[in-house]
């Protein structure tokens, strides 16, 4: 019997990697500037487009109850950013000292009222 190969990188492993990198880009929808990456997730990657605004503690569970989903912002120091799965156990350990994130919801268009 041989002992199992670990199977090699294919292409498609380089572009799932450099799918999980942060990138600026203008939402397709309002052209507001977002964040967006795949989670580095093998089980259920997600792609996330998220507002590049940090959120404080309090805004955080703001844009909770307004049903955002918000994230964590990993700066690599030799890694690209990468976005990550916030979920209630990384936050209750209190030891996250990431930049917090919230899931892009366009805003409604803003419509200039006309004049007179
Ligand atoms: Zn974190
Ligand atoms: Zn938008």
């Amino acid at each position: 019997m041989t002992a199992p190969r670990r199977p090699r990188p294919t292409v498609a492993d380089h572009i799932q990697a450099s799918a999980e990198h942060v990138r600026v880009q203008p939402c397709p929808r309002c052209g507001t500037d977002t964040l967006t990456a795949r989670t580095p997730d093998r089980v259920c990657a997600v792609d996330v487009r998220a507002d590049p605004t940090p959120l404080d503690a309090t805004a955080e569970i703001l844009a909770r109850l307004a049903g955002r989903l918000t994230w964590c912002l990993v700066h690599g120091e030799h890694t690209p950013d990468r976005i990550r799965w916030r979920d209630r156990w990384h936050i209750a350990a209190g030891r996250c000292t990431h930049t917090v994130i919230a899931d892009h919801h366009c805003q409604p268009a803003y419509v200039q009222e006309p004049l007179g």
